[in-house]
């Protein structure tokens, strides 16, 4: 049986803020508003995705599976030290987060999104609201130099 087939996505472009040079550290988390919303969202989907709060959610092309919950935090695939019965090489208590991203993307109807190369996480996010920061276009800003 031939592999399912999946389209590679180049991560969303044209992109206005892709190519800012030097974004510059988050200045607005310290509010009250910003505060309030990280934790609203802290609430909502640590429960529910394990959320580590990075301030760039990535769920929709990860199968809804919170590549941050890797522990090399990798955010474009596994390691590739794997092993054979699928279990993590740093945590073998537990299956390779993206084993279950790659099967749970199977199920979504935007499936071919799990291919897009997502950019290096940005830890000066850390700590704040990935829905404010995807409203401010924030989350998309990538070192310089950076291009898919
Ligand atoms: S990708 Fe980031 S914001 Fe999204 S669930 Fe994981 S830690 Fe939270």
């Amino acid at each position: 049986m031939s592999p399912d087939p999946v389209t590679r996505t180049p991560y969303p472009d044209p992109d206005p803020v892709a190519s800012t040079p030097n974004p510059g550290p988050v200045t607005d988390t310290g509010t009250a508003v910003h505060r309030a919303v990280a934790a609203v969202e802290h609430a909502v989907k640590g429960p529910v995705f394990d959320c580590r709060m990075c301030g760039q959610c990535v769920l929709h092309s990860t199968g809804m599976t919170c590549p941050m919950t890797c522990p090399k935090t990798l955010r474009n695939g596994p390691c590739g030290g794997v092993r054979e019965d699928g279990r993590c090489e740093v945590d073998p208590s537990m299956r390779c987060v993206w084993l279950r991203a790659f099967e749970r993307s199977r199920r979504l109807p935007w499936r071919g999104h799990f291919t897009a190369l997502r950019p290096p996480v940005d830890n000066r996010l850390t700590g704040s609201s990935s829905w404010i920061n995807l409203l401010t276009g924030r989350d998309r800003r990538t070192p310089p130099g950076w291009r898919p």
